[in-house]
């Protein structure tokens, strides 16, 4: 038989910190390795086992050997081998145009140094968009959107409360053109928060399902003052920090923050650790860019940024169990938390963004471009919302400005996790698009580099931790929520059969799309399941029944139930959608049930006090007819505090049908708030009726 022989290697190999990391880039996360290996992996391209086994052992010494074989397994598994993706494949596998941000004035309050408005910007556009504009840009995201969303951001340049009045008819417009198709509509807004308007705060009172903020926050008042000045160049800081709690308390959740760090002083971690202590728990950090040298990155200011950002990495490992959340902090398109995610998620690209391809930003005259940046940048010109998009531009961002276009990329080791030059920079800096601007490339590689160190140390030091980072940076579901009905039962149910627990309008789960529009993570084979809900003075009755299961194996003691056969459902009684502080519980107020079959018994476990433990309260029966699972729980009303039964009293209410074909976990949900992470923003409404 032929002898193994190392194929060419494609790996990046670096040491950060004393660890030693081999990238493989687009077909793997980054492995922390042992010194035997990663001198192999640099070196044995071309090698049978037999030689670098020898080359091992003279090096390394004699318990080296078994490296090789080892290696040579991992790369018979496609690593270290570069993946051919096609542009055809790109293409069609582009997320559908969800993406879309309407200018709805160019006009600010403020005067911040930094300020990319006026950019590269030559287009002679209105200050303010008109309402007609406005409304032929909803038709057009309407008419691109593909369902079930249109996410449109509200005022991308200039300071939107300074058009309320605007905002507020366009988002109105937006939503009637949502009912007539069907489409989703969530709306955001980004405020420089110099002040808080009562008009924008009762609105976003009125609109919490489908409004979401952004503020824009430097930092510590030192970093903030500086930067961020009003028109007559006061110090804004203590106006932000406090348009920050007014907007908490108005939209009873926390709003997304984004902080700019300039060149000239890059401290990454002070900002970070300072506005995460002021309470800010959705951070994105983004380093300046302008045409300006003092303000865009220069082989001179290279080195600060990356120590900088390479003391955030530490900052955030360093984070003990009371301090998880700043892992949970960096926003998804964070700077650095972008390659977190990227890398943790084993994505490879082809593209650096959506901009072009599924997110276009609308000017205030109706021109379309693919981005915030680029828009008044007339060479990137899209086309109009009263014409649509020209035939060039969309050939030009579908296909010139894809990776395998970009000849400067090619022998880049993190072109794919990269996805190829920033248009609006390369633009900004090169003046053309498809030339990579080096310092930025330089700190992108730096980053990916970084971004590979946390999740390698993440994976082995807090292998638990890692899905629940992702998880949380889904996108919370911002549209209508889901309602379901609760009937009341004229008798006490327990001991009844399933036809008095049935009710004619119950929760259905199929498994491609829940009954609240919520899509499954992963489906358990074939399973759909109905969920009645009943309730009395003394109980809420729930009954669970399960088609087209399989029989797993039987849930025991020692397993975590929810990794069998169970369900899991939520209740936030006060209806408010409390965050919750750690992904894996709910807020305190809230309450979280279990119910499996363990050692041949129904149990019913009290998540909140201690979900391995079965708890003494309410009642669970299991049954089991051919393919269907039956679960029945009556839970006392006494239980649930600050809930008090009645015809029209609402709670929010999730629930998890939890199924093991094959040994993984599936399971179907009604909302998803509950299955991987806590979040009770994204429950459904239960109504109890009659
Ligand atoms: S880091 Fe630079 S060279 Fe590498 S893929 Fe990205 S833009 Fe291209
Ligand atoms: S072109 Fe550059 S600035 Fe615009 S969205 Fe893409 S990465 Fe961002």
């Amino acid at each position: 038989m032929a002898e193994y022989v190392f194929p060419k290697i494609n790996a990046h190999c670096i040491t950060v910190n004393g660890h030693h990391l081999v990238f493989s880039p687009g077909t793997a996360p980054p492995m922390r390795v042992g010194d035997a290996a990663f001198d192999l992996v640099q070196n044995c391209s071309g090698m049978t086992i037999r030689e670098s086994a020898e080359w091992l052992r003279e090096r390394h010494g004699e318990t080296s050997g078994h490296v090789a074989r080892q290696l040579a397994e991992i790369a018979d598994l496609g690593y270290f081998s570069e993946p051919q993706p096609d542009l055809e494949d790109c293409t069609n596998n582009l997320p559908p145009p969800a993406n879309f941000g309407i200018c709805i004035t160019h006009k600010c309050n403020m005067r911040c140094r930094y300020c990319f408005a006026g950019g590269l910007r030559e287009a002679d556009e209105p200050e303010d968009i008109s309402y007609d504009t406005a409304c032929a840009a909803i038709d057009f995201i309407f008419d691109v959107v593909q369902p079930p969303w249109a996410n449109i951001s509200l005022g991308i340049t200039g300071e939107p409360q300074l058009r309320w009045d605007l905002i507020r008819d366009v988002a109105d417009y937006g939503r009637k053109k949502s009912e007539e198709s069907g489409i989703g509509v969530r709306f955001h807004i980004t405020t420089n928060g110099l002040h808080a308007s009562p008009e924008m705060l009762d609105y976003l009172q009125e609109h919490p399902e489908d409004m979401g903020v952004t503020l824009s926050w430097d930092g510590p008042p030192d970093v903030h003052n500086r930067q961020r000045l009003s028109r007559d160049g006061a110090d804004t800081y203590e106006r932000v920090s406090r348009t920050f709690e007014l907007l908490r308390d108005s939209m009873k959740t926390r709003p997304s923050v984004t902080a700019t760090v300039c060149v000239s002083e890059p401290d990454m971690a002070g900002v970070f650790a300072h506005l995460f202590e002021e309470g800010v728990r959705d951070l994105t950090i983004k380093q300046t860019r302008s045409v300006a040298p003092a303000i865009t990155i220069t082989e001179e200011s290279l080195p600060a940024f990356k120590a900088s950002f390479a003391e955030l990495a530490e900052l955030l490992l360093r984070a003990d169990d009371a301090q998880m959340e700043r892992l949970f902090t960096l926003a998804k398109d964070d700077a650095l938390g972008r390659y977190i995610y990227r890398i943790a998620k084993r994505e490879s690209f082809l593209y650096r963004c959506p901009g072009g391809r599924c997110g276009y930003d609308i000017d205030t005259n109706g021109d379309i471009y693919p981005c915030a940046s680029l828009v008044g940048v007339t060479d990137y010109r899209m086309g109009n919302v009263r014409t649509g998009f020209t035939k060039q531009a969309e050939k030009f961002f579908l296909e010139d400005t894809s990776l395998p276009k970009m000849q400067a990329c090619q022998d880049c080791w993190a072109k794919y996790y990269c996805g190829g030059p920033c248009t609006y920079v390369s633009a900004l800096t090169c003046g053309r698009f498809d030339v990579p601007y080096g310092p930025d490339c330089e700190l992108i590689k730096y980053l990916i580099e970084l971004a590979g160190y946390v999740v390698a140390r993440l994976a082995v030091e807090r292998p638990g931790l890692l899905p629940h980072v992702l998880s949380l940076r889904e996108p919370v579901p911002m549209g209508p929520r889901p309602e379901a009905l609760c009937r009341r039962a004229y008798d006490p149910l327990w001991g009844l059969p399933s036809e008095a627990w049935r009710v004619a309008d119950p929760i259905v789960l199929t498994g491609s799309r829940d009954a609240g529009g919520y899509q499954r993570r992963r489906r358990p084979k074939n399973n759909k399941a109905a969920v009645h809900l009943k309730w009395d003075d003394e109980f809420l009755y729930l009954m669970t029944e399960v088609y087209g299961s399989s029989p797993a194996p039987p849930t025991t003691a020692d397993v975590e139930w929810w990794f069998r056969e169970s369900i899991q459902f939520a209740i936030d009684p006060g209806n408010d959608g409390g965050e919750s502080r750690y992904p894996w519980k709910l807020p305190e107020g809230d309450y979280e049930y279990g119910v499996a079959g363990v050692d041949g018994k129904a149990c019913i476990y009290d998540c909140q006090a201690n979900p391995l433990r079965p708890s003494e309260s309410g009642k669970a029966l299991i049954t089991r007819e051919d393919d269907v699972i039956t679960y029945k729980v009556a839970i006392p009303w006494q239980q649930v505090s600050e809930f008090a039964p009645s015809v029209g009293a609402e709670c929010r209410f999730s629930i998890v049908v939890n199924d093991s074909d094959e040994g993984i976990r599936g399971w179907l949900q009604w909302t998803n708030g509950l299955a991987i992470r806590k979040a009770p923003a994204r429950f459904g409404l239960l109504r109890l009726v009659e």
